[in-house]
């Protein structure tokens, strides 16, 4: 971010929090020292950036927003992004203490709510490449869009622990064993930057807090019923990591532990993340999070109280902010919520503005808007693509092809589909399919790689295929979904039309490939017999040339399954120790020379 132009009251600009030359906890302390109630409650408020005019940003001193998933500008580009920060951010400094407001979006895999930015493997694709360094780097690539967009905040890295293939966020974990999210929880690192401060450092969050992936049935939003023991066993160690590693934010999840909703959990955030793990950020609630608390749509005084009292510094409430402010300001007048509290989540919060630099260089850096969708960026993305490949079966190794001389055909839903292959959490909450955003489709990726001399042939369905072709690829699997959306209790299976489009390939009598681009293992077990290959692609983003890299040998696959792959929908959760033989175990993954 650079500087404002110089405005405000000339006595506000000689404070000694708006002075860099002073340690960050003075400054802190100082300006603590100057606000009221009503500012520190700003500070704690987050609503959702369409709730808010201009206005209400000067007037209720807000310390922050969010654009959820889909919450986007219009039009939606680099540039609008950039404009419409820098408006918010001039009317919170249009305030008696200048106070910046920080600005949160969730840029889950590349900055992926702005049309043309780089769109990255979600996070399952990147525990297959079992590459911390590479994560970490896909971390700086997205911080420099965020932030050349204006953005300083990321909802991101999910540190989940999927347990359970029907939870429709599977694909937001890295693995299902706690090593893989606290190893790649170098993506923090790769936001942040070594230190925050630097003209692209964006800060991280570590969510969700904790034991989302661990609930009955995989049911999002659930009930985790484990033991202490195994909670810590299971689902802390990615948290611990991050801590380590200085996360500035963590996000309280949904979930339950024991039937008692997180984020009302004092033990959970108070004693164990800030006391025990020695988190010194601040914790963010999720989406209208403290409203489950009771298990009533909406909030009470005694939820808002709960959650702030629990150790919630910041509460994402969306649209209804004007009633939390005053709620908790009622509160704390009562003597229910301490000032004490209120006092130490403003220090935490505005600990990690001043660290960011928010002070000095609070609108957008426009020179890092080139970035978005930069080739570099794109390049490192096509790269993490082809890492992430898992090879599970090659028979008579019909895999790679030849790049010369081939007749290929290409089929399935997912063989020419930016929105299907780079699922949820793209563009829109929920994605959806179609040419939402720039980016090499699968198809055209096997297109560019096939030699001059090979004919690559394409139909959705498969129909037009003859025994001539010496090759059939069928792209099939799942269509975007996120969060509760995608929890499936029922089958696993693939649907009718990818079963028929491989049928139809099958009946030529060529050898059938079959690439899965799905956010989570399917059940394939009855169809795999009949398939010569199966790479799974799980969700790749925009730079579908990585998976042409593996299918022609330009790069060879390393991919490891970062889930154990079931082999029938009653194994799940799939790793709950019962000794039955997976499809393919954690770890899996097959490889060929050049
Ligand atoms: C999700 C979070 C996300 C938030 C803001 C919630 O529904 O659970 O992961 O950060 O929305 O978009």
């Amino acid at each position: 971010a650079v500087s404002a132009a110089a405005g405000g009251a000339a006595a506000d600009t000689r404070a000694a929090h708006l002075d860099a030359g002073r340690p960050v906890k003075e400054r802190v302390e100082r300006l603590l020292a100057r606000m009221s109630l009503d500012e520190k409650i700003g500070q704690m408020t987050q609503p959702e950036r369409q709730n808010v005019t201009l206005d209400d940003i000067t007037r209720y001193r807000l310390g922050s927003l969010l654009s959820g998933g889909g919450s986007v500008p219009t039009p939606n580009t680099p540039e609008s992004w950039a404009d419409m920060y820098d408006g918010f951010q001039r009317a919170a400094l249009a305030t008696p203490q200048r106070v910046p407001l920080i600005y949160g979006v969730d840029a889950v895999h590349g900055h992926n709510n702005v049309v043309g930015a780089t769109i990255f493997p979600h996070n399952i694709g990147l525990g297959a490449t079992r590459d911390p360094e590479l994560v970490r780097r896909i971390g700086a690539a997205t911080a420099e869009e965020v932030a050349g967009t204006g953005v300083d905040w990321d909802f991101a890295p999910c540190l989940c622990v999927a347990r359970n293939d029907r939870w429709g966020r599977t694909y937001e974990s890295f693995g299902e064993v706690p090593e893989l999210p606290a190893q790649m929880s170098t993506i923090v690192t790769g936001l942040q930057g070594r230190r925050l401060g630097g003209p692209t450092s964006i800060l991280a969050t570590a969510k969700h807090y904790v034991g989302d992936g661990g609930t009955t049935n995989g049911t999002d939003q659930g009930d985790t019923q484990l033991s202490e023991a195994e909670l810590r066993k299971i689902h802390l160690p990615p948290f611990r990591a991050a801590v380590r590693r200085g996360v500035g934010s963590v996000m309280i999840t949904y979930s339950s532990w024991n039937g008692v909703k997180t984020h009302g959990h004092r033990y959970l955030i108070n004693d164990v993340l800030k006391r025990e793990l020695g988190f010194s950020g601040f914790v963010i609630s999720d989406y209208n999070g403290i409203d489950q608390i009771d298990g009533q749509p909406g909030f009470t005084p005694a939820e808002v109280r709960t959650a702030i009292n629990a150790g919630i510094d910041m509460v994402m409430v969306p649209a209804d902010w004007k009633r939390f402010i005053e709620t908790l300001k009622a509160e704390v007048e009562a003597g229910r919520v301490p000032m004490s509290r209120i006092d130490d989540a403003n220090r935490r919060i505005l600990t990690k503005k001043v660290e960011l630099g928010l002070f000095e260089r609070p609108l957008t850096d426009r020179r890092y808007l080139k970035t978005v969708g930069s080739a570099e960026h794109r390049a490192l993305a096509r790269q993490a693509v082809a890492r992430s490949q898992v090879l599970l079966k090659n028979d008579r190794n019909v895999l790679p092809l030849d790049r010369r001389d081939n007749k290929i055909f290409v089929a399935g839903k997912n063989a020419d589909d930016i929105g299907n292959q780079t699922g949820g959490w793209t563009i829109t909450w929920q994605g959806s399919s179609g040419p939402i955003t720039p980016g090499t489709t699968i198809l055209q990726g096997i297109k560019q790689t096939a030699g001059p001399s090979s004919t690559v042939t394409y139909s959705k369905d498969g129909t037009g295929i003859d025994g001539s072709y010496k090759a059939a690829v069928a792209v099939v699997g799942e269509t975007p979904y996120a969060e509760f959306m995608g929890d499936r209790p029922g089958a696993m299976g693939l649907d009718e039309a990818d079963l028929q489009t491989i049928e139809r390939l099958r009946a030529s009598g060529v050898p059938v490939i079959v690439v899965l681009v799905s956010g989570r293992p399917l059940d394939v077990s009855a169809q795999l017999p009949k398939w010569n290959a199966l790479l799974a692609s799980w969700l790749p983003g925009t730079e579908g040339r990585g998976v042409a890299d593996v299918l022609f040998g330009v790069t060879r696959p390393t991919g490891k399954l970062p889930v154990t792959w079931m082999k029938s929908v009653d194994q799940q959760p799939i790793n709950r120790g019962d000794g039955k033989a997976p499809l393919f175990p954690f770890g899996y993954g097959l490889t060929y020379r050049r």
